[in-house]
């Protein structure tokens, strides 16, 4: 577990039990009462690399947009994809987040406003009566890694429940489950797992092995998986190393049964692509012949990486998975 430091705490919040939960866990540290978490969350730059010592907490309630549309090709196909912002930062750390360069501090921020960000949704929602619309947490953080402190799955749960014509996704890596699993699962409630090689990439985050122990826990309780492949890895051995990574995800859950896979590759707003190589100037991640595109984005050329996208869809293929459950992200 990351080491807080200090809990700042907005003053509206004071009386919370929902605050007040959270902050139990933490019986040595005495919260700071602030006005607003702004004022002092990244207002002065806090290196990234800074979370392996600790970072403070701000508990916080969030305003302006809480539900906002997605990029083009975030998701499935054909879909309208919006995301939702609950929390900014994570106790993780991998060498490609692309979070290490999208806010000045690596401070987690817990926003626990849940029903306002339900009403976003709602109002989203009513905006667009006859699509299939999809709601993804876990943007600007981990979806499960904090929820034993946070609480929050089960009024997500009970929205979506009684509104299974959206469809809301915990992006993760955590096998932080425990909270997930005390649930029923809900068919329109997608738990979406980023898988990769081992690469020593992501530091803190549970292991592979770990991650794919909770994959099956939470495919035999019920409850529906969606897989990430992203960012996939190039390497000399490339299809063995895929082959083997499929070859244990099929144990974890038959792929048949998999909601989706997406599928992406290392890629970064130019500004963090700066960032990355000053936190970790010795990754595999440049090894990888990377370009800006004409979108600002830096990533492999499409004659490398389509390739390798094409070669793990088809490896996926051969476990006769329908080929509408794959999509590429952010082609
Ligand atoms: S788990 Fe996701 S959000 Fe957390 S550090 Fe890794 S890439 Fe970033």
């Amino acid at each position: 577990m990351i080491n807080i430091d200090k809990i700042f705490l907005e003053r509206d919040l004071k009386d919370s039990p929902r605050a007040n939960s959270i902050i139990s866990h933490f019986s040595h540290l005495t919260p700071k009462i602030i006005d607003r978490y702004d004022e002092i969350f990244g207002k002065v730059k806090k290196p990234y690399l800074q979370k392996r010592q600790s970072v403070s907490l701000f508990i916080a309630n969030k305003k302006g947009n809480l539900v906002k549309e997605a990029p083009e090709a975030y998701g499935t196909v054909g879909e309208k994809h919006f995301y939702f912002i609950h929390a900014f930062n994570c106790i993780y750390e991998c060498e490609y987040c692309y979070l290490q360069g999208y806010f000045h501090s690596p401070d987690l921020v817990l926003f626990i406003n849940h029903e306002d960000i339900i009403k976003e949704i709602k109002d989203v929602a009513s905006q667009h009566p006859n699509d299939r619309i999809w709601f993804h947490a876990g943007e600007f953080s981990d979806s499960l890694a904090l929820t034993h402190l946070t609480g929050e799955l089960q009024v997500y749960f009970d929205f979506f429940r009684d509104n299974s014509n959206l469809i809301m996704e915990l992006r993760t890596k955590s096998d932080n489950i425990d909270s997930l699993l005390s649930l029923s699962p809900v068919s329109n409630i997608i738990t979406s797992y980023s898988l990769a090689p081992k690469k020593n990439l992501d530091y803190k985050a549970p292991t592979i092995d770990e991650r794919l122990q909770a994959i099956s826990r939470l495919h035999r309780a019920g409850f529906p998986i969606g897989i990430h492949l992203d960012p996939i890895i190039p390497s000399k051995n490339f299809n063995e190393v895929y082959s083997d990574l499929l070859y244990h995800l099929n144990e974890a859950i038959p792929l048949k049964e998999v909601q989706y896979f997406s599928l992406g590759v290392t890629r970064f707003p130019e500004n963090i692509y700066h960032q990355v190589k000053k936190n970790y100037p010795q990754s595999i991640l440049f090894n990888e012949h990377m370009l800006k595109d004409k979108n600002g984005i830096v990533r492999s050329p499409r004659p490398i990486r389509f390739p390798l996208m094409e070669n793990i869809k088809q490896q996926i293929f051969d476990y006769d998975v329908e080929k509408s459950k794959i999509y590429l992200c952010m082609e």
